[in-house]
């Protein structure tokens, strides 16, 4: 694999990148080039369970980095029906909204949001890794909300790892706080951030930053683990949607990071008939104003009712430039340290327009919460399912454009996690399902080491622990 800075960096493998997250050289891993599936190859694939189907995929990406054999056991364990809230393996069923219109549920996992679906393998990929190498891995890590009580739902007991995982005193709903709480002890450590989700992040940087602690793990969607993680679902939706393999669909996917959409855009690339990765923003519209004109302006991000979306900055666009500047490290290094110096970067600078986004797949819109909130009731009306505000967005864009081909909104979080907002759209909360019913009891007050955002406080913890 190579890091999008540095075309010399080649010779890590899959394994190595999962340990260390973000390349010394301050860029993403991405494969030399993506592996392709032909439509024979394709057409295999229809009907198998998710788990068979993963591993067909994931088997391209590792390229024998971790054994054939080890990773088809890791990819069964981490997607067994019973962790995923049902009955059958598919694991990300698809709904129908509407003609032409399906949303494929992602979140039917431990913590309620599609960030289970990387998390439960890739924590299993580290574990293997670290054990044949005899090390162990600290990992740090900073949350606004899901990223957390997934991580930790998937990191508890997994042998030689410590996760330390920052969050803001202010910004979180009340079901994600106790969720994390619930999760505290054994090698999970939660810290509580007397700040906002920016402070919690500045210290991750800071931190890392000293050469004590240079070698801390990541697991936040830098961290290729979680991207490559994330192609499968998106041919199980296609496989899902189509009849006739070669068929064309869109996907719509609520985007913050740039994460999620990111592995649509290389599914794409892996040869599967996506027409369209259309990306939806909420009013934090940093990536929409991007695609459509091709300038990437940080602003300051607000706090909406779609809160896992509030970022201004999202990291993985950046190996999205990398495939756009045709693998030019040096290039993508100059454009990315403009933005990073200025907050600001246009891409007619570097010889390029919107147009070639379009030509990649791209396409961008947003929503508000009022219309956040007439697509849950919309949804709830006219398909008898409740929606959270994070999928809305997704629903919203699908609902104005003319689709003329299947068209699959991923299911970012399930509602029962945005109680107060569904409340406002439809006059009740969504019914919790029984895992989720007991939680603020086992979570308490004493579940959060409480920190000012103070580097030096963060390093004391982190060395006493
Ligand atoms: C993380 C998250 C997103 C954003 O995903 P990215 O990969 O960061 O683009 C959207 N919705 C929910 C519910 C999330 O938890």
């Amino acid at each position: 694999m190579i890091s999008t800075r540095d075309t010399n960096s080649k010779g890590r493998s899959y394994s190595d990148v999962l340990l260390e997250g973000l390349a010394e050289d301050g860029g993403l891993y991405v494969p030399n080039e993506y592996p392709r599936f032909s439509s024979e190859e394709l057409r295999r694939l229809k009907g198998i369970s998710y788990a068979k189907l993963a591993f067909a995929i994931k088997k391209k990406l590792i390229d024998g980095a971790i054994p054939e054999h080890i990773e088809e056991t890791l990819i069964d364990e981490a997607y067994k029906a019973p962790t995923f809230g049902n009955e059958s393996d598919a694991i990300t069923p698809l709904r129908t909204v509407g003609p032409n219109l399906y949303i494929q549920n992602l979140s039917l996992g431990p913590t309620a949001s599609f960030k289970d679906m990387a998390m439960q393998l890739l924590s299993r990929e580290m574990g293997f890794e670290l054990s044949r190498r005899g090390e162990s891995l600290t990992i740090l890590g900073a949350t606004s909300g899901d990223t957390g009580s997934a991580a930790e739902a998937a990191f508890k007991n997994i042998p030689g790892i410590r996760l330390f995982m920052l969050s803001p005193q202010v910004g979180m709903s009340e079901f994600q706080r106790a969720q994390m709480g619930a999760l505290s002890g054994g090698n999970i450590c939660n810290i509580s951030i007397r700040g906002r989700f920016d402070d919690c992040q500045d210290l991750v940087k800071a931190v890392k930053q000293s050469d004590e602690f240079s070698k801390l793990g990541a697991v936040n969607s830098i961290n290729w683990g979680r991207i490559s993680s994330q192609i499968p679902y998106y041919f199980a939706g296609y496989l899902q949607a189509v009849s006739r393999i070669g068929e064309p669909v869109d996907f719509v996917v609520p985007s913050g990071n740039f994460g999620n959409v990111l592995s649509g855009y290389i599914a794409k690339q892996m040869g599967l008939p996506i027409r369209k990765c259309i990306v939806a923003t909420n009013e934090n519209n940093v990536l929409d104003i991007l695609f459509k004109t091709g300038v990437y302006a940080v602003k300051t991000a607000h706090i909406t009712s779609s809160p896992s979306m509030d970022i201004s900055k999202a990291s993985n666009y950046e190996r999205l430039v990398f495939d756009l500047f045709e693998h030019d490290a040096s290039k993508t290094r100059t454009y990315m340290e403009t933005f990073g110096k200025t907050g600001r970067v246009d891409l007619g600078d570097f010889g390029k327009r919107p147009e070639n986004f379009l030509q990649l797949g791209f396409e961008s819109d947003n929503s508000s919460h009022s219309e956040r909130i007439a697509t849950i009731q919309e949804v709830y009306i006219t398909a008898k399912t409740v929606i959270d505000p994070h999928t809305a967005d997704g629903v919203r864009v699908a609902l104005k454009r003319t689709r003329d081909v299947p068209t699959i909104c991923l299911e970012t979080a399930l509602p029962v996690k945005f109680e107060q907002t569904i409340r406002e759209a439809l006059g009740f909360v969504p019914e919790r399902p029984p895992r989720f019913l007991n939680m603020e009891k086992t979570a308490s007050e004493e579940s959060f080491i409480v920190l000012d955002p103070e580097p030096e406080a963060l390093k004391t913890v982190l060395r006493a622990h």
